[in-house]
């Protein structure tokens, strides 16, 4: 079972492990605590950055035992993979606290946005902010997320809307360290100032920025905002499969605010995730339960919003593939906070307590199209571990409250404060 002969790490005296086997098995669909693969008295191996050997402590092979690994004694904790963050705005400059007091109030986003508030309030401070002032507060906020256990960070930009500092945004995500990052362009989160019809702003995406990027392989994928007072669904539709012939992945932002024909097109164009989707009818979800879509709920959107949940039950049961992200965003999910997500899931969504597990990791895996490598403990995946101190059954359970934790990203220790 042992991938190379090199000296790695072995975790030893694990009380219980996850290694989502079976969830990755089931390309995270339909899943159940069996999934989980719940092991008893488990150890792991790394060597390099890859997992070399899982399973029960007892039966670790005699040749793997013997070799001169460094060891690490885990005291009976629970071990699992790495949580994947599969939907975040990390790259931003200012906050929108004002505007949170104003939609408190009652004013709508659409309403925020036309007064040239929202997205376009973030773009003028973004716009006007250093690369180095970016990088080193997103490098802040990935630090936030990686002690919650998040070993692999999908961050996005869309608050530049101009060629020049959109890469600066990308580029400020390339900087980050201590995570897997997956970069994502979303030019097409607004219209900005300088264009009047989302046709034209798409058509100089189209030609001016992202063969840019992906020139300087600034980016894996291309998002787009499809709503109402936003980008339509058929210019949408035009520019994302320009992106995949590029050679980008592509997903959309669906059916947030109404539905607007989002989950639509990300079935349509076989999109890697459609993301939110609280408004999808019955015949959305049986479409989307179908397809190769990831559905990607952000239910810390919601909540902040106060707009209804996303439909998770039917999804599910449907046979849907579902991951849970934050959104974190300074506008509509100004919060990093997983444990509030994987809460609200069981609370308003009735995700059982497997299924959130398995949508942080395999889910959300799929919905970045890194399930090869991520989501699940098995030989030959990455060595992306989250030793906790307490039960995993106390996971997305109290707000505020975390678990001690070791962090493992690619084999390396990134986060501890188990000691
Ligand atoms: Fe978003």
């Amino acid at each position: 079972m042992c991938l190379n002969k090199h000296m790695g790490i072995l975790l030893r005296n694990i009380s219980t492990l996850l290694t989502l086997q079976e969830a990755a098995r089931k390309e995270g669909r339909h899943i159940t605590e069996q999934d989980l693969g719940i092991l008893s008295q488990a150890a792991v191996l790394i060597e390099k950055d890859r997992i070399a050997w899982v399973g029960p402590q007892k039966k670790l092979p005699k040749d793997l035992a013997k070799k001169n690994h460094r060891e690490l004694d885990l005291k009976g904790c629970t071990v699992l993979p790495g949580f994947v963050e599969c939907h975040t705005h990390l790259i931003f400059a200012g906050d929108r606290a004002a505007e949170f007091e104003m939609r408190n109030q009652g004013v709508s986003y659409q309403e925020i946005a036309a007064r040239g508030g929202g997205i376009l309030s973030t773009m003028k401070k973004t716009r006007a902010a250093s690369l180095a002032d970016l990088a080193r507060w997103g490098q802040e906020r990935a630090e936030h997320f990686i002690s919650q256990g998040v070993t692999t960070l999908e961050i996005k930009s869309g608050y530049a809307l101009n060629s020049k500092d959109e890469l600066k945004m990308l580029q400020a995500a390339q900087k980050i360290q201590g995570v897997r990052t997956v970069s994502t362009f979303l030019g097409a989160h607004a219209l900005p100032p300088e264009f009047k019809s989302y046709e034209e702003y798409l058509l100089f995406l189209t030609n001016e920025v992202l063969p840019v990027v992906k020139k300087k392989k600034l980016a894996q994928r291309v998002d787009v905002f499809i709503e109402k007072g936003f980008f339509p669904p058929e210019v949408s539709e035009v520019y994302l499969r320009r992106a995949q012939e590029l050679g980008f992945d592509v997903l959309v932002h669906a059916d947030q605010l109404s539905l607007s024909g989002g989950s639509e097109v990300a079935i349509k164009v076989g999109a890697s995730s459609g993301d939110h989707l609280l408004q999808v009818s019955p015949k959305e979800i049986q479409s989307l339960a179908k397809s190769e879509v990831t559905c990607v709920l952000l239910p810390a959107a919601d909540l902040y919003m106060k707009t209804k949940y996303p439909p998770a039950r039917e999804m599910i049961e449907a046979g849907a593939r579902v991951a849970l992200a934050t959104d974190y965003n300074p506008g509509s999910s100004p919060t990093q906070d997983l444990n509030l997500v994987g809460l609200l899931a069981r609370l308003e969504m009735k995700m059982s307590l497997p299924e959130v597990i398995g949508a942080y990791t395999v889910g959300a895996a799929h919905a970045l199209n890194l399930q090869k490598d991520v989501g699940s403990l098995e030989v030959g995946k990455s060595a992306d571990i989250l030793c906790i101190e307490k039960d995993w059954r106390t996971l997305f359970y109290s707000v505020g409250e975390s678990t001690k934790k070791v962090v493992f990203s690619r084999g390396k220790k990134v986060f501890n404060n188990l000691k």
